[in-house]
């Protein structure tokens, strides 16, 4: 037990309790070259992990949930930090971060859902650490990113090759990556003309992890809905597009009866878990609410 001290004692010195850290002992490696870390990644198989931002393994590591024997610190390579034009679309490298998602103009510019959403992720402390290929790799089924990547038909470049994001993420906090796999970058296609979106988050305080998140963008084209995406977060294993409510829109011409009926059809279309937080029930009544409002924002937009 220590004992009491006095506001002015000199500084004690430090106990082995002071000195012992809350993760399990890993071995540091800060690489220079993706090259570089491809290759302690391969040589530590599944024993070592990537660090970019740490919001999210950080945790997992103070907890000791995981306990890797080495980290690959990434934070170094900042030919990984951009965000650029690609024809209409977009190239986001993998370290680009939430914060800088917020408040690009190419993002709002070229994909003001996706700016809107990052509004929602966590709090402002944590925009400023988290990355892209952070989250897009750590794949919690209530994240806004992994949502938007399907929404957006994102590709997720990495040192093996391209990933489509529909197929990406396999369940809770499991991707297709492999082991010694590092996620490079994000690469957005352009969005047809006319096309609006709606977006919508319902969280217990500002900053938690959705109970549900729904995104959508609908193209119109002669009066009509032309093309329809409908995605969600929080609701599922994994993000999900509502590939058969998608197609029950387009063709159509918009009414706001059309919005609500498709807001029903996405409330019989998850299967949502219930949790401490929020019954499935309440879950599947939060979709139907925030996908009629998004799917009116969406239609407001693209006209
Ligand atoms: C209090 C709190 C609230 C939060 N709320 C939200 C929220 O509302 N919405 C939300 O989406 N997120 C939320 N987060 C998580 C946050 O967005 C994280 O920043 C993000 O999920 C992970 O990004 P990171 O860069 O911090 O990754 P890290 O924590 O560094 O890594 C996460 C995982 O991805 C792997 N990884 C990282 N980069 C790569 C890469 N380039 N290639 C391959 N694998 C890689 C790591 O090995 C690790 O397994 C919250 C976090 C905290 C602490």
């Amino acid at each position: 037990m220590r004992s009491r001290r006095s506001a002015t004692a000199g500084p004690r010195p430090l106990d082995a309790a002071d000195r012992a850290v809350k993760p399990a002992a890993f071995d540091y490696l800060r690489p220079g070259s993706v090259d570089e870390a491809v290759a302690q990644l391969a040589r530590h198989g599944g024993d070592a992990k990537i660090l970019a931002g740490g919001q999210s393994l950080v945790p997992l590591l103070n907890f000791r949930i995981v306990r890797p024997s080495v980290l690959v610190d990434i934070n170094r390579l900042t030919a990984l930090d951009f965000i650029e034009a690609h024809g209409d679309g977009l190239r986001i490298g993998a370290l680009a971060r939430h914060h800088t998602l917020e408040t690009s103009l190419l993002v709002r510019e070229r994909f003001p859902a996706l700016a809107a959403a990052m509004r929602h992720v966590a709090h402002l402390a944590i925009r400023n650490r988290g990355t892209i290929g952070g989250s897009l790799s750590h794949a919690d089924p209530a994240a806004e990113l992994p949502m938007m990547a399907l929404l957006l038909d994102a590709e997720i470049w990495t040192s093996g090759g391209r990933h489509a994001a529909d197929g990406f993420f396999l369940g809770p906090l499991t991707t297709t990556l492999a082991e010694d796999e590092l996620v490079t970058e994000i690469a957005l296609p352009t969005l047809r003309p006319n096309t609006g979106w709606g977006f919508e988050e319902f969280s217990m305080r500002h900053g938690d992890f959705a109970l549900a998140a729904v995104a959508t963008t609908l193209t119109a084209a002669d009066g009509k809905i032309s093309e329809a995406r409908l995605g969600t977060a929080g609701v599922g294993e994994t993000p999900l597009r509502l590939r058969a409510v998608e197609a029950m829109l387009v063709g159509e011409p918009f009414t706001p009866e059309l919005a609500a009926e498709a807001a029903r059809l996405a409330r019989a279309a998850v299967d949502p878990p219930s949790d401490l937080r929020a019954s499935a029930d309440y879950r599947r009544h939060l979709v139907a609410a925030l996908m009629e409002r998004a799917l009116n924002d969406a239609w407001a937009r693209a006209r």
